[in-house]
């Protein structure tokens, strides 16, 4: 970090503040220029924080030069992050596919689909038993008995299930899920995301509604740095001024957040577009950036569906999908 004083800065306020600095363990290298003095700082900048040094009336300004996450960043860590769940490896270069319904409604919806999205390759299964919804008058998902079906339909199909945690009240009904998922807008849930740094699973965390690519990192930092090095990012489409789509899919954040990091990054086309239709065409362009996994919703009818009815793939369209993705990604682009 390099921190531009302003011109002729009083002595007294130099030392003061790089006593201040040194006492962050950090080593302060001064280059005092003509025109402008600067301060090298070495060391581990992670814990500073950049808009307090940047306030100070002697500063001009202050740059990172290296960044604030270092469990996520690629840079320490040059190898790609591979996590196993069942047959599905995140991170090697395949691209396994999680698919299930938005929300678990019954057993015959969630049973249909388990069955029908693993004959078509899927090999995770997900659906959410906690729903994150918009208007608290929606379906709010089955909650316990929601777990208790998804844990029924792995017994029936082998399926590892993938599936939502909104608090930490909820985290002992999660013992048997196999990878815990943090949603969009639980991105920032701090405190969520410190306490699953403690559990042994895997944690799907998805991209925030409106977060960059170094805040999504940022978040990831939290789990890593509490010691669960198991950490699947996921792009799921941003907000943008367009209205067509329900989000616009930022597929530049995969070959950007794989150069950034080692962790895998897998794309869920499903609510990046929310139209069903553009499914299959977000899905191959996601396989052929070179996604580490996709996740996709599917119901076995989706106009009765009680959540995202309308990006929902019925079973038939699934296949054809999971077909054309297959064709896509040996052609994938690598960095
Ligand atoms: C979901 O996967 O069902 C979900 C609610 O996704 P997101 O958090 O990306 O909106
Ligand atoms: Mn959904």
């Amino acid at each position: 970090m390099v921190v531009i004083l302003n011109k002729n800065p009083d002595p007294k306020r130099v030392a003061d503040l790089t006593a201040w600095l040194e006492s962050l363990h950090l080593e302060i290298h001064p280059t005092v220029g003509k025109m402008q003095t600067i301060l090298g700082l070495v060391g581990d900048t992670s814990k500073v924080d950049i808009e307090l040094i940047r306030a100070l009336d002697i500063v001009q300004d202050v740059k990172r030069i290296s960044q604030p996450y270092k469990e996520a960043n690629r840079a320490f860590h040059p190898d790609n992050t591979v996590i196993k769940v069942g047959d599905a490896t995140f991170g090697d270069g395949s691209c396994p596919l999680i698919a299930g319904p938005c929300s678990v409604e019954s057993r015959e919806q969630l049973l249909e689909v388990a069955q029908r999205v693993k004959a078509a390759g899927a090999t995770l299964l997900r659906g959410g038993a906690f729903k994150p919804r918009s208007s608290p008058y929606s379906f709010q998902g089955l909650h316990a008995d929601g777990i208790k079906l998804l844990l029924e339909a792995k017994k029936e199909t082998g399926l590892p299930i993938v599936t939502e945690l909104m608090d930490l009240s909820q985290l002992d009904l999660f013992a048997d899920v196999d990878v815990i998922q943090i949603g969009a807008r639980n991105m920032q849930n701090f405190e969520l995301l410190r306490q699953v740094g403690h559990v042994d699973k895997p944690v799907l965390l998805k991209r925030g509604l409106a977060n960059t690519l170094q805040e999504l990192l940022m978040s990831a930092e939290y789990i890593l740095a509490g010691g669960n090095h198991r950490v699947i990012l996921c792009e799921r489409g941003i907000r943008t001024f367009e209205t067509a789509t329900r989000n616009t899919l930022d597929l530049s954040a995969i070959p950007m957040l794989q150069e950034m990091t080692h962790l895998p990054v897998i794309v869920d086309p499903s609510h990046a577009s929310g139209i069903a239709r553009l499914v299959k065409p977000m899905a191959m362009a996601a396989a052929a950036c070179g996604a580490d996994g996709l996740m996709i919703e599917v119901h076995n009818d989706p106009a009765h569906a009680k959540c995202d009815g309308p990006q929902s793939l019925t079973p038939d369209a699934f296949d054809d999908v999971a077909a054309a993705v297959r064709q896509i990604h040996p052609l994938a682009y690598r960095a």
